[in-house]
């Protein structure tokens, strides 16, 4: 199937060269010139990529990219006219995928989408239910996350285990420490908190600008439903 490729870009020029590119190396191209469509676009349709134009009619990129990142891996490649090595290193914090500075050419930006989706092609991706990510298998005491195996303690594994099984449910430290200790009562309450701690971290590296488990301030944890 064809990917496609979003450019959101508001000088028609320079969009229609790009998409002109990128239709001959074999790509599908949506172009929005304003940030409210793209968001549209990225709301209803399935994306692959994201070329996306720093200064735009109806708002910036990079703040259009950060706000996208709060829910979403969609890969995205800046287009700049500033050159400023801090606009560069911006760009890249703030969770794009790589940059092109104009003028450029467009050879060079297909083969940066090439690279780009490659990248993310290999890289776990996570489905939009967390949950989805998770696969717990017994025998091995084993769960994989994103298709990474995790490597955990007895009592990380079977935390994680018993919020897994229930994604949404809010679990007390107390009932966790009765699903997850053996001799509950000879443990503090904190050891709960330690060990979610020890395992966030873990889940970090997996993905890290996800944290599957919320905390419920006073309560205890779940296992986010959705992203
Ligand atoms: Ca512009």
């Amino acid at each position: 199937m064809q990917q496609k490729i979003l450019v959101v870009e508001d000088e028609a020029g320079i969009a229609e060269n790009i998409s002109y590119a990128l239709q001959t190396e074999g790509y599908a191209v949506q172009w929005c010139a304003t940030v409210g469509e793209a968001r549209e676009v990225i709301a209803t349709d399935t994306i692959a990529l994201m070329v996306l134009d720093v200064g735009l009619p109806d708002g910036n990129g990079f703040e259009f990219c950060r706000e996208l990142r709060r829910s979403s891996q969609l890969p995205v490649i800046f287009l700049t006219a500033r050159t400023t090595e801090i606009d560069r290193v911006v760009g890249l914090e703030i969770g794009a995928d790589d940059y092109v500075v104009k003028p450029f050419s467009p050879r060079e930006l297909c083969a940066r989408v090439r690279a780009v989706l490659r990248r993310t092609a290999a890289s776990p991706s996570l489905p939009d239910t967390p949950t989805a990510a998770f696969a717990i298998d017994n025998e091995r005491m084993l769960i994989t996350y994103g298709n990474t195996p995790l490597e955990l303690s007895r009592y990380e594994y079977r935390l994680l285990d018993v919020l897994v099984r229930r994604p949404g449910q809010v679990f007390s430290r107390d009932h966790l420490m009765e699903q997850a200790w053996e001799e509950p009562e000879a443990s503090l309450d904190r050891t709960v908190d330690t060990h979610i701690k020890t395992l966030r971290a873990k889940l970090r590296d997996v993905t890290p600008d996800y944290d599957p488990i919320k905390t419920h301030r006073g309560i205890g944890y779940s296992l986010r439903e959705t992203r």
